[in-house]
């Protein structure tokens, strides 16, 4: 008995660690990808929002039992040395005889995962074959919205190796959680990719380049604080943890400006143009016949209302972000 609960007291811990954008930030760039979807598709996506919410979060949740899953969440390209960004090789194959799998999986293999899986949902998508269509385009959302935070691309990813220890959820899932209402995510229809290998490595090589002013920001918001009003100190299964207080991650979100809310506008954009471009590539099935039902009259109304707010910026303030909503958290 006591076995099982340290067992799941230790998942608990470490699985609180790495999430990418924490859940909050993950269901939230699922609402926002549906919005930039091309007519053909939004309709499908549309009636399967709340799967696509619910599910944006799975990735996280199997990696509590699936040792498999960790190495696909990040890589920590600063591993390989400073200019590994530039030149790693982007096809799999490349690198793993450059690098070997098994020091590749050490250190993460989010780009060449979002790969495999765009290529599993346009094989989905051939097939016609909702449930995989449903269920590729989830995880494969999630691993694009990690691709999107900096300290999913360090081996420095939580700031430990600069005295920082905490910046991880920090910055994905604190300043989310805090300020999302404030963030202006914008829209933009979902674009083709003509190589989603390419896309992928541009995004990491993008989000790679934001770690310096992640990590020295944090350090110039310091200056501004004392230990005591850096941190709250709490309690956990017995030990004293201590996270980055209120009013430091207020200053902190000041200084980064607009980094947060763009990387996640970005994320929102880059899952839209993978969905639609695994569609193209699958044959543009009509998405109308693969739906059991048609959207309702009352769904088409409600789906345009939040459309018009996400373009205004005025998701949050209508209380249309199903993320944010009080049963949601609960
Ligand atoms: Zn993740």
């Amino acid at each position: 008995m006591k076995k099982i609960s340290l067992l799941a007291i230790t998942l608990l811990v470490c699985s609180a660690l790495s999430y990418g954008w924490g859940f909050f930030g993950h269901k939230v760039v699922h609402q926002l990808a549906i919005y930039n979807l091309p007519k053909q598709l939004q309709g499908f996506y549309y009636k399967h929002q709340n799967y696509m919410i619910a599910k944006s979060i799975r990735p996280d949740e199997r990696r509590n039992d699936d040792p498999t899953e960790a190495p696909r969440h990040f890589i920590d390209i600063d591993v390989f040395g400073e200019e590994a960004i530039n030149t790693m090789p982007e096809a799999w194959e490349a690198a793993a005889e450059q690098y070997s799998v098994d020091t590749l999986l050490k250190y993460g293999i989010v780009p060449w995962h979002v790969v495999v899986m765009q290529e599993r949902l346009t094989n989905a998508f051939k097939q016609q074959n909702v449930d995989s269509i449903l269920y590729y385009s989830a995880d494969l959302g999630h691993y694009i919205a990690d691709a999107h935070v900096p300290l999913h691309t360090t081996v420095n990813y939580d700031g430990q190796l600069t005295e920082q220890k905490g910046m991880h959820s920090l910055w994905e899932s604190k300043l989310p959680e805090m300020f999302a209402q404030t963030y202006k995510l914008n829209a933009k229809q979902a674009e083709y990719l003509p190589n989603a290998e390419k896309q992928i490595w541009k995004v990491v090589r993008n989000t790679y380049s934001l770690i310096p002013n992640t990590l020295e920001y944090e350090r110039e918001v310091s200056k501004n604080f004392t230990d005591e009003t850096k941190y709250d100190r709490v309690e956990r299964y017995g030990k004293m943890r201590q996270y980055y207080s209120d009013d430091f991650a207020k200053a902190y979100q000041q200084r980064l400006g607009s980094m947060v809310e763009q990387q996640m506008s970005a994320a929102a954009q880059e899952v839209a143009n993978f969905w639609y471009t695994a569609w193209v590539d699958g044959g543009k099935p009509d998405m109308d016949k693969l739906m059991y039902q048609q959207l309702t009259k009352a769904e088409k109304k409600q789906l345009k209302q939040e459309k018009k707010a996400f373009k205004r910026g005025e998701l949050f303030e209508k209380d249309l972000v199903i993320a944010a909503k009080k049963a949601d958290k609960e």
